[in-house]
């Protein structure tokens, strides 16, 4: 395995709804992603922005076996995801993980939300309890939560605490892939700007990659490496973020940029880009604890 092999390579992706009703007669083929080309790197965060409709969550849901595949392929380190079978193996249940926008949607309200944690280290072969328990209070701890976080329940947290178990709940099996579908699109913009740093702090030190979707530019601007734009199912643009946000070629990639408020504080934008320049930054250049500062 080389390093230059990209983790993720979305190739010609196209995915189809059948829309219309019961009765054949009244159905028809919806083509909501168009062809659509990508990689993602190992470390790296991919962002794939575009107004509400244009496609992004099927193919992020493509890569999570959510949505079927009608054309083109995804294939994961190597694995065409065509040859899996109607059934997800394990590996890759663990390997990909997702955060959605809606933590309190994804977590049992009558659970402690450490449950969360311990019920997926269980699902992938923990079987100690003491050790589930104790893995759950070190990836609480990664995520900036206290150990006595572990015993509230959904409705006694905020949208970013609960954001927070989520991110933790995925990173604890140590995946190689998060997609993270406007994961923090329902906060507000200063914890907007905790969660994407806690994101770039994690990756930093675990070397995750994220396929990361937000129908807003600023939200992506510190967080990503390259960014992809859709459109009606289309990828109209790539290029990464500095050129994106400053030499868009498309006049769609303009029109977002104009309609994106404001971009999510950060202040770690320069010494980031500066990495990128030199050609690191990508994951693997950061402290080994998510909770130091990402090193220039
Ligand atoms: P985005 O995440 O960019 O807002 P989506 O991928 O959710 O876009 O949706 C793309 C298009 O596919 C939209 O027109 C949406 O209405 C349609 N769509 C999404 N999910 C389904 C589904 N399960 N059945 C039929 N149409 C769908
Ligand atoms: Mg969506």
């Amino acid at each position: 395995m080389t390093d230059d092999r990209p983790l993720l390579e979305v190739r010609d992706l196209t995915v189809d709804y059948e829309v219309g009703g019961a009765t054949a007669w009244r159905r028809r083929t919806l083509t909501v992603v168009k062809g659509v080309s990508f990689t993602i790197a190992p470390g790296e965060t991919y962002s794939l922005v575009g107004e509400s409709g244009s496609g992004k969550s099927t193919t992020g849901r493509a890569v999570l076996r959510l949505a079927e595949v009608s054309g083109g392929s995804v294939v994961f380190d190597g694995h065409d995801l065509a040859g899996m079978g109607a059934e997800t193996p394990l590996w890759y249940r663990r390997d990909v993980q997702a955060v959605f926008q809606d933590p309190a949607a994804s977590l049992n309200p009558r659970h402690q939300v450490g449950r969360a944690v311990t019920d997926a280290l269980r699902r992938h072969g923990v079987r100690s309890r003491a050790e589930r328990r104790q893995r759950a209070a070190e990836a609480f701890e990664q995520v900036g939560l206290a150990a006595a976080h572990l015993t509230r329940f959904p409705a006694e947290m905020s949208g970013g605490q609960l954001q927070r178990v989520a991110i933790a709940r995925a990173l604890v099996l140590r995946p190689r892939l998060v997609v993270c579908d406007e994961a923090v699109s329902a906060l507000d913009l200063s914890t907007q700007g905790q969660i994407v740093n806690l994101l770039a702090d994690l990756q930093a030190s675990t070397g995750v990659s994220y396929l990361f979707i937000a129908h807003d530019l600023g939200v992506v601007r510190h967080i990503s490496h390259r960014i992809g734009v859709l459109r009606q199912g289309v990828l109209v643009e790539e290029g990464t973020t500095q050129d994106v946000f400053t030499r868009p070629r498309h006049e769609y990639t303009g029109s977002l940029l104009a309609a994106s408020p404001a971009s999510v504080p950060d202040g770690r934008e320069e010494r980031r880009a500066l990495r990128l320049a030199r050609g690191g930054g990508l994951g693997r250049s950061g402290s080994s604890s998510p909770f130091l500062p990402v090193a220039g």
